[in-house]
This record gives structure tokens, sequence and C-alpha cells, in this order.
């Protein structure tokens, strides 16, 4: 099914992006397919959340799934919108992107190839972009107010992810 896309539900960033946070779909829409990455196309199944929860569009920038042998990177709402997160304060949300790793991460550890996806892919990009260290990316769990959230799972490691974005910094 294709998604009729409405604009006029969504917001721009009216400020210049500060924040990479990174999320996992398990905690925004709960059908199977948004808990569990297989090796099958899934994004189509956020689709019917977005529809469900009657958002303007997938509450996150850009998605990572595996499809196949190999992770691929979905741009989801586009950037220049905002995500609506009310457990994020709009310090930081008025100035973030946001990015999704499709599935759940409390029960699976990341491999290694995700994170190197993300890096090379999505969180070096956007940080040469907009001038960004790499203390600009944070976990959803570390920006809430919500205490008991593990987003983007208990098993996502922050040094990993650091050290896979200095790994592929643009210079
Ligand atoms: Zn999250």
């Amino acid at each position: 099914m294709k998604m009729p896309f409405k604009p006029s539900m969504l917001q721009l960033r009216r400020q210049s992006v500060k924040w990479i946070i990174l999320h996992h779909t398990a905690e925004m829409y709960d059908m199977p397919s948004a808990r569990i990455d297989n090796e099958k196309y899934q994004m189509k199944d956020l689709v019917s959340g977005v529809l469900e929860k009657k958002q303007g569009d997938i509450n996150y920038n850009f998605v990572v799934e595996k499809i196949k042998e190999d992770y691929n990177v979905f741009v989801a709402r586009p950037f220049p919108y905002k995500c609506v997160w009310g457990d994020i304060s709009n310090d930081i949300n008025n100035r973030a992107i946001h990015v999704a790793c499709l599935g759940s991460y409390d029960f699976k550890i990341p491999p290694k190839r995700l994170y190197e996806v993300l890096a090379y892919r999505i969180l070096n990009p956007f940080m040469h972009m907009f001038h960004l260290s790499p203390s600009r990316i944070k976990f959803h769990r570390d920006v809430s107010d919500d205490k008991e959230l593990t987003c983007p799972g208990d098993f996502f490691d922050y040094g990993i992810v650091e050290s896979m974005v200095r790994k592929f910094v643009l210079k």
C-alpha cells in the first residue's frame, strides 16, 4: 500500500541540527515486524503503524533495516521535518534528527555491520554537514524524561557507535 503524504500534518525544523538521536522501532510500532528485523523488506509494515496512529509520517527521519544479507537506510520522514517526542525536551528535539534501527535491541546484540552502516551512511554524513562532534549523537534513553526507557535497546553500545564514527570520519 502507498502511504498518502500529509506534509500539512508535519512541522518544519526551524533551527539548525545539533543532535542525532538513535532509536529502535520496537518502542513505537507494536506489530511483530517492527519488533524483529528479519531478512525481508519490512518498512512497508511501519506504514500500517503510521496509519493506525494517525501520524503524519513515520516518526523517525531514517530507518535502518536488514534486507537479505545487508542493512539498508531508508528515508522515512524527510529530515527537514521534526519528529514528535513528548519525552524529549524541546531544546533538543527542535534541533534533532531521529534515526531508528528496525527491531528491538533489548533482546538482540546489534551486529557490527549495523554500526558500520549507521556510521558510514547516516551519522558521519550528517555530522560533516552540520559540524557535529561525536558527543552530539545520543541514545533516545539518554535524552528522555522516561527513566525506564531502554531505546535503542539494552544491547546497543555507545562505545561502538563512537568508534565507528571515528573510523568513517569525513576529512
Ligand atoms: Zn526511541
